[in-house]
Formats: C-alpha cells, structure tokens, sequence
C-alpha cells in the first residue's frame, strides 16, 4: 500500500493524478446511471442500453488511464502505440458489455459476478494500454503487485454492482464511489507494478511532459463531454419513463369518469391509515350506496346517469376537509375515510356528506333528487384489518339499505350474524337447486263474466328439510343476488311444462320469469326445449315478467320477447300499477296480459282514486287490446269492483290458494257468480 501511496505522490503529476480520480468518479456516476437505464428496460431497448453502458464504461476506464498515465513521469523518454492504445479501449467496451448484463441479470448470484468480469474489464484495459506505452528503458514486472490489483479491482467492481442492487439507501453513492475505487485502484497498483531501469537506446526524445499534459487535458475533455451525453441521455429516458409511470400509476389509482380515488387508492389509504402509528387513534370506514340512482338511468339513459355522478363527484369533493378522503368503488358505490380523535369530528364529516345530498341535481335535460344509504364501521372497536372493516361498512350500509333508512347505519356485532344465515341459506339453496328440493304450487286464474277457470299460475316453494316450505319471497331474490336464479328457473319452467302436460285439461299455465333470466341468452333454446320435451303446446305457456325485466336492458329484453312470442308462447306483464308502470312499456311490445298488483287491488274499497285508476288502466288496456286481470283478490267486493271497472280475469284467494292440487272448476264458477251478483252486493252492503 505504502509502494502504491509512493508511487502515485513521487512518480505522478498530482494534477493530471487528481483530473484521472475525478474522470473515474465522474465516470463512475455515469455508469451508475446507465446502468439503472439496464435494470429498468427490457427485449432490444434493454441490450440498447447495454451496448451504451459497456461504451460508457470503456470510455471511462480508458480516460482514467490515459490520464492517469500521461501524469506518470518515468524520467525517461515515452512514445505511445496507437493500435494498442485504441485496442485497449476496444477491449475495455468489448468485455465491460458481458459484465454488465451479467451484473443486471435477475438472478442475484450472478451480479457480483457480472460485476467482477467489469473488473477484469478494467485490469484487461489497463495491461493492453500498457503495452502500448513504451519506455525508452528496461520494464520490469512485480506480479504480486499485478495480481493484487487485479483482485482488487474485481472485488470492488463485484461489491459495486452488488450494493447498486440492494435497496439500501445510497445505494447509488456506495455503488459509484466503489466502482470509481475500482478504477483507480487498479491503474495505481498497476503502476506500481513496473519497475524501470534506464536504458536509451533510440535517438527519440519521446513525448515532452507539456505534449503529455496537453493530451491528458484533451483526453479527459471529450471522455468527459461523452460520457456527460451518455449519462444525461439516460436521465432524460428515465424522467421520461418515470413521467410515463406517474401518469399510468394516476390511472390506475382513479377513476376515469369522476377522478376521485378508485377502488385500488381506495384500499391502498386504507391500508396506510391502518398502520400508521401514534397521530388520530381512530379510523372511521364509510360506505356510500346511491338511492334512486338507478332511476335516472333508466330513464333518462347512461349519459344522464353519467352526468349525475360527475356532479355528485365534485359536490362530495368540495365537502371534504384536509385528511378526509372519498372514491368511487365502481358503479353507484362509494366510499369515504376519515381519521378522527374526537367523535365531533366524525359526525360532522357524516353531516357533511348527508347534506350532499339534500339538494337535488338540476340539469339542462334533466334534474333529479337522489338519496344515500350509509354504513359506518369504526377502527379500532369493530376491527383493525382493513378487509374486516370494509365488509363491516358494507353490512351495515345494507342495513341502511334493507331499512330504507337515510340514517348512517353503525355496524354492529348483530349483523354477522344475520350475513352468516344469509350465507349459510344461499348454499342451502344451491345445495337444493342440485339435488332438487322445490316443488310448483298452482293457483288458479278466472273469467270474471263467466266464472270459468283461464288458467293456473306456477308458484314455486322451497321444501328445506329443517325450515319447511319456504315462499319464494325469501330465497328468490336471494337465487338472483347469488346467481343461482337461472339453473332454477330452468328447472321451474321445464316442471311447469311436464306437470300442465299431464293435467286432465287444456288450461294454460303461466310461469313467472325472473329479468336476469330474461338477458340469458339461452332462454329461447331452453324454453322450446321444456315445450318439445313436455309435448305442451306452445299457446299453453305464458310468462309473466314485470316491468323492470324490459326497462334494464331495453332493447335485447325486447328481442327476447319477440322470440318467445315466435315460438307461440303467451305474455304477460305482471304486478302492473307499482314500480315504474310506464306507458311506453306497454305501447313497445304486444303483451297478452295485464296483471294488476295486489297492492292496487288491495285499496280498491277504501280509496275512490284507486278505482279510478284501475278504470284508467282498464281503459288503456281495452285501446291496446289487451285483457286486465285483477290480483290478490281476497273477498267479493274486491271482485264486485274489479268487474264494474271491465277487468276481464282474476286471481286470489277468494277462489284459490295457491296449492298442488287443481281446484273444482264448479266451485270456482260459483264463486265468482254469487259475488259479482248485484243481489249479493246489496247484502254485502248492508
Ligand atoms: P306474483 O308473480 O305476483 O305472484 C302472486 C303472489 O301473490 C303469490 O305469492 C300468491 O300466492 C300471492 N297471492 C295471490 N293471491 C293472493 C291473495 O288473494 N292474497 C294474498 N295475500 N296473496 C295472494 P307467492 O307465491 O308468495 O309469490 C310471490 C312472488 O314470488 C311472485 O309474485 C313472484 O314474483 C315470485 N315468484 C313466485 N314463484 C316464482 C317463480 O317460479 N319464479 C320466479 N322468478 N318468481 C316467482
Ligand atoms: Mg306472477
Ligand atoms: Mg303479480
């Protein structure tokens, strides 16, 4: 070591020995940089950048010891090769390039390797730029002073790469200041490995110290001035890639239509908010799901509903506070954190957003007045993972939902309870759907002028093995909400088909189709298949859908019933006067049936409007010629009514349950007669 010290302070120009350290730091960082650029491409752009590095590194490499040697003063005359001289160059490029893409290879054990061939590299370089340097005088070798550097350069070249790999802070510092150790360790052992004896034999004077001077000066610049470019090109493609990114990343962390915070973002802050220590100590988790959003859609169409969410977006925005945050979880849903240490602060924020919605939306086309169910899970008390309080948030919002309240909706322990047997039920079901535990309950439909049965509609029940019969109110929205709807429905619809097939008469059976059903394409194919396997005649069939089946997707729900109707099967528009009741339902498609809803029946004696309406109705359907049949009638007045107002059928308990048996038709008749007597009404009356 102390040979080497000696060598450089004696045997150097301690200017140009100071230009080559700086050349080999300078160079250094550049190849750090370039390196990165390696790491960070891939296919051709990758082994681009690895032809670019191997040059920068050569360069570099070459520079520190042309420099570096043009400051070594041997006292005697030098001449330099200049084949050699650029063969060393050559070779520094040549051999830098396998170590380097060993170096950024994926495989961790091979980068201390790939960084030991830069080493080799740089020794290779310097023994060839050696012999390119001749002195007028005997050269001898110390080879334990040519293997030290050797190693030496090497190890520190592999420890370079290596601690450029780590993600250790100043990764990149320990990596430049190493490899440039690296450099300038090697060309001072190097030198102090040649031992020279005087020995002019040539009449040549050699190069003068300026010429030499001036040369290093040179060298260094344009070393320098390329390996600047080849270094700011690299900074300039990774600005340019980080830009890239940082767009891409803002991308896929928002949402496109409202810009506010996705889904991901979303679960990211929640997850930083989780594991922050000290500050707040509470964490409030709250789920928003749009009321009466889906109308506006519906009727006014996407675009509408679109707009809407854009100005809700913005309304929700301004009424955030620093350290509040909401996104948009897809759909209609959204969601909001806040981080409070007084409980104040969190009803505010939940003030705040309730009053977003007290306003309603007013646009050019359209205005609209939407409400909010909001669930609120609290960190730490109802959990501190972050998926645990989510699912929270979400049960309590669909108690919110379930009980039409307004209200933000406090998760408690209760609500797992009622989520586990509704999960435990919808596997029953699937369970069922399988093994076939259902089974059809017919009621039966009549003329009102002639009291003679037009038909049986197939109800179906649910025969749980502890619960007992289960009404299809409890698990049908289930079946749809869990997907199981349409292998059950198929079932009912083929059962509907083979038990009316066997019935002694010719009465049509009318199956109820759920709207998911109707968008399965394969509901034709299915439905012709029931009648051919049935032997059913197709006139013998009729679905009844509601109206929210064709207002979902309009124009393929109609499609759909084109199709049934072509296979000459009957339609029927079921639970009529509630929900949306829109004229232009009944005007878009030439339906067999009106059902009136029980609720309207179910008012007819005590509400004069309602009479009227169904007067209206029947009246609309007489235009469209389409027949009105009355449901849920319960007792003769309802019937009486229903008959002065021109329904043309019923249905009810007054002249049937539902049941597996068929009913008497005599029974039926005379029922039907007696209350729509006027003999009877007059003692009903009295
Ligand atoms: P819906 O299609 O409107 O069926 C009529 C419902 O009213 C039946 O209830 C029937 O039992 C009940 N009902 C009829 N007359 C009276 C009456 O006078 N008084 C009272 N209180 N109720 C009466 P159910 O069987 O519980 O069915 C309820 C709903 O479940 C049905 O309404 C229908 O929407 C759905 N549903 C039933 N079976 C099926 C099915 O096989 N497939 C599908 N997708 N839905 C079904
Ligand atoms: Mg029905
Ligand atoms: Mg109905």
């Amino acid at each position: 070591m102390m040979e080497v010290a000696a060598c450089i302070v004696q045997e150097h120009d301690l200017r140009l020995v100071i230009i080559a350290i700086v050349v080999a730091l300078v160079g250094s960082a550049a190849t750090v940089q370039l390196f990165g650029r390696i790491l960070a491409s891939q296919g051709k752009s990758r082994l681009g950048w690895i032809v670019l590095s191997s040059v920068g590194t050569g360069t570099m490499v070459w520079c520190t010891h042309f420099v570096a040697m043009m400051g070594f003063r041997a006292g005697f005359p030098v001449t330099l090769n200049p084949e050699l001289t650029l063969a060393s160059l050559a070779v520094a490029i040549a051999l830098a390039a396998p170590g380097l893409a060993l170096a950024a290879s994926h495989r961790r054990t091979l980068v201390p390797v790939g960084g030991a061939v830069v080493g080799i590299a740089i020794s290779t370089m310097h023994y060839t730029g050696m012999m390119a340097y001749r002195i007028d005088g005997i050269v001898e070798w110390r080879w334990p002073f040519v293997i030290a550097s050797v190693l030496l350069s090497s190890t520190l070249s592999a420890l370079a790469f290596n601690t450029f790999r780590t993600s250790r802070p100043g990764r990149r510092v320990g990596g430049c200041l190493l490899l440039g150790l690296a450099v300038a360790m090697l060309h001072f052992t190097g030198m102090a490995a040649i031992k020279v004896s005087a020995l002019t034999l040539s009449a040549e004077r050699g190069l003068s110290d300026t010429a030499m001077t001036q040369l290093a000066l040179g060298t260094a610049c344009a070393g320098l001035l390329f390996i600047g470019c080849a270094a700011v090109s690299a900074l300039i493609d990774g600005e340019t890639q980080n830009d890239a990114y940082r767009r891409m990343r803002r991308m896929a962390l928002h949402d496109g239509l409202t810009d506010l915070p996705n889904r991901q973002a979303f679960n990211e802050e929640l997850t930083i908010r989780r594991e922050r220590k000290g500050g707040t100590s509470h964490l409030a988790v709250i789920m928003i799901d749009l009321a009466r959003f889906k109308n506006v859609n519906d009727t006014y169409g996407h675009q509408a509903g679109d707009q809407l969410l854009m100005a809700l977006a913005d309304r929700m925005t301004s009424a955030l506070l620093a350290g509040e945050c909401i996104s948009r979880l897809g759909g209609d849903e959204f969601a909001a954190l806040i981080s409070y240490t007084d409980r104040s602060d969190l009803d505010d924020f939940l003030r705040r957003i309730s009053e977003v919605f007290t306003e309603p939306f007013l646009f050019v086309r359209f205005s609209a007045t939407i409400g909010a169910n909001i669930g609120v899970a609290l960190a730490p008390q109802d959990g501190t993972d972050a998926d645990l309080l989510l699912a929270r948030a979400d049960l309590a919002m669909y108690r919110a939902k379930s009980e039409h309240s307004t209200a933000p909706c406090f998760y408690d322990a209760t609500m797992d309870d009622v989520s586990r047997s509704k999960r435990e039920l919808a596997s029953e079901l699937r369970d069922a759907i399988t093994k076939g535990g259902f089974e059809l309950h017919y009621q039966v439909q009549a003329e009102i002028a002639t009291g003679e049965i037009s038909g049986y509609e197939a109800l179906v029940r649910w025969q749980h093995p502890s619960r007992g019969l289960i009404a299809p109110m409890t698990f049908i929205p289930l079946a749809e909400e869990t997907g199981s709807i349409i292998p059950l429905s198929n079932w009912i619809i083929a059962q509907a088909c083979f038990e009316a097939a066997l019935w002694p008469n010719q009465h049509v059976v009318a199956v109820n189709l759920s709207p998911l059903h109707l968008s399965d394409p394969g509901l034709i194919d299915m439905v012709r298949y029931a009648l051919e396997n049935s032997g059913l005649s197709p006139s013998r069939l009729t679905i009844e859908l509601t109206e929210s089946a064709i207002i979902h997707d309009r124009r393929y729900a109609l499609e759909q019933l084109v199709a049934l109707k072509a296979l000459g099967v009957g339609l029927a528009l079921d639970d009529f006067g509630v929900g949306y009741s829109s004229l232009d339902v009944l005007r878009s498609f030439a339906f067999d049936r009106i059902k009136l809803d029980k609720s309207f029946v179910d008012e007819l004696e005590t509400d004069e409007q309602a009479v009227a309406l169904l007067q209206a109705i029947v009246a609309l359907g007489t235009t469209l010629h389409i027949p009105v049949l009355a449901e849920g009638i319960e007792v003769p007045n309802q019937l009486r009514i229903a008959a002065d107002a021109g329904c043309f059928a019923l249905q009810g308990y007054l002249i049937g349950k539902p049941s597996r048996k068929l009913v008497d038709p005599t029974i039926v008749r005379s029922t039907v007669c007696q209350a729509t007597s006027r003999n009877l009404d007059v003692s009903l009356v009295a």
